[in-house]
């Protein structure tokens, strides 16, 4: 027999995060590796997606998802990001900001063209990219300000370069991109004619009085950026597989039928859900959500420094990196396993959000965990103080 697997397969080989997951199952362990949000969805999302249901939203919808979604999702933006959209033309809901970015990069992005990427980078960007052959490019950055120049972009600009891509706040290193670092990457994609995909999937997960900034906001990308970001993390609903992109008309239209081809459309009574909690939640709730999770930020900051494994604070999203270089082991798999077997928590190996061996002394720990699961962990990790 000669079958066998597509090219493709690489791309998608088994994640640390996966794996950090099953073995953290196999002992019975706290699971801060996976970046799932089991904290409370919204009453007023939940009980209108089930009256949708009743209502008979039950179809296919349009492929670019219900006008009262894209409505909330255009007047959010509008209120959060300070720039105008029309719901008509500029939004596309899809299966998740997974689903928005890719069938995004589907309509925009050619095999062997160049994106830019900074690193540590969220694994997925990096694959998507590469199942479409696309090619990642990375710009390094380093703690504690996750910084970057624009000779930094330079450098690793070709002429196959077409866009560049900037999550913020950021996974893993939670950084919250300034404006002064936004209008140097806005005046290098204008230079270069490129276009700027965006995941803003963390909006919400702001700490310390930061301000999250738009990228699509600074004057003259509007025509350049697709934006992407959703409602699985700050509706605590992942599995609903509910995201959007925003971006120019003149794109939307095409990713809109990539969007079809791929996913049909998002869940209808869902969408119906997602858009009630757009409309009725209001900036105190989002306030209150990030006042939450700056606590649980703390709460793993401090047992992570009292294990001796140094924290870095984020100022945004909801993942901290800590040093892992007290525990046993060469790299950041075996002392991730070193940790897991000592303590019962699980984190994702740092190796895992870059290419070469940058992240072998750190992991990645989540703290969107309900507080009584996230004190428990934090008891278990602070039981390593020496
Ligand atoms: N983007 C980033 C940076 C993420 O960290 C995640 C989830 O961990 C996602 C997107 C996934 O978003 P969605 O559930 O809307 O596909």
């Amino acid at each position: 027999m000669t079958l066998s697997w597509s090219d493709r397969v690489h791309c998608v080989a088994q994640s640390e995060i996966r794996r950090m997951t099953l073995e953290c199952a196999r002992v019975g362990g706290i699971n801060l590796a996976q970046g799932v949000c089991d904290t409370e969805v919204p009453a007023v999302v939940r009980r209108a997606a089930q009256e949708a249901i009743e209502a008979g939203y039950n179809l296919y919808t349009r492929y670019d998802g219900l006008e009262t979604l894209r409505e909330a999702i255009a007047s959010k933006h509008e209120h959060f990001a300070g720039l105008a959209v029309d719901p008509e033309r500029e939004v596309i809901v899809s299966a998740g900001a997974t689903g928005a970015f890719l069938t995004a990069c589907m309509a925009l992005l050619n095999p062997g063209d160049e994106c830019i990427l900074f690193e540590p980078f969220y694994g997925y960007h990096v694959s998507t990219l590469e199942i479409l052959q696309a090619v990642p490019v990375f710009v390094r950055t380093f703690p504690p300000q996750w910084t970057f120049t624009v000779e930094d972009l330079e450098r690793v600009r070709t002429p196959r370069t077409r866009a560049i891509l900037v999550n913020t706040p950021a996974n893993p290193s939670g950084k919250v991109f300034t404006r002064e670092e936004l209008e140097s990457l806005a005046e290098f994609a204008i230079r270069h004619d490129l276009f700027v995909f965006t995941d803003e999937i963390y909006e919400h997960f702001v700490y310390d009085g930061l301000r999250h900034i738009s990228p699509g906001a600074i004057p003259g990308m509007k025509g350049r950026t697709i934006t992407i970001s959703g409602v699985s993390k700050s509706f605590s609903v992942t599995g609903w597989r509910i995201g959007y992109c925003i971006c120019d008309a003149q794109w939307a239209e095409t990713i809109g039928f990539f969007n079809d081809l791929v996913y049909v459309c998002a869940p209808a009574p869902l969408q119906m859900g997602v858009a009630r909690g757009l409309i009725d939640l209001r900036e105190d709730y989002y306030a209150a959500l990030a006042a939450d999770f700056q606590l649980k930020r703390e709460r793993l900051c401090s047992a992570l420094q009292s294990a001796r494994l140094t924290p870095r604070a984020p100022q945004g999203a909801y993942y901290v990196l800590a040093d892992l270089t007290n525990l046993v082991g060469q790299t950041s798999k075996e002392r991730a396993m070193d940790l897991l077997r000592r303590t019962g928590v699980a984190c994702v190996p740092g190796s895992a959000f870059y290419r070469g061996d940058a992240g072998e002394s750190f992991g990645r720990f989540s703290f969107a965990k309900r507080d009584t699961e996230l004190e428990e962990a934090c008891r278990r990790l602070e039981r390593l103080k020496p």
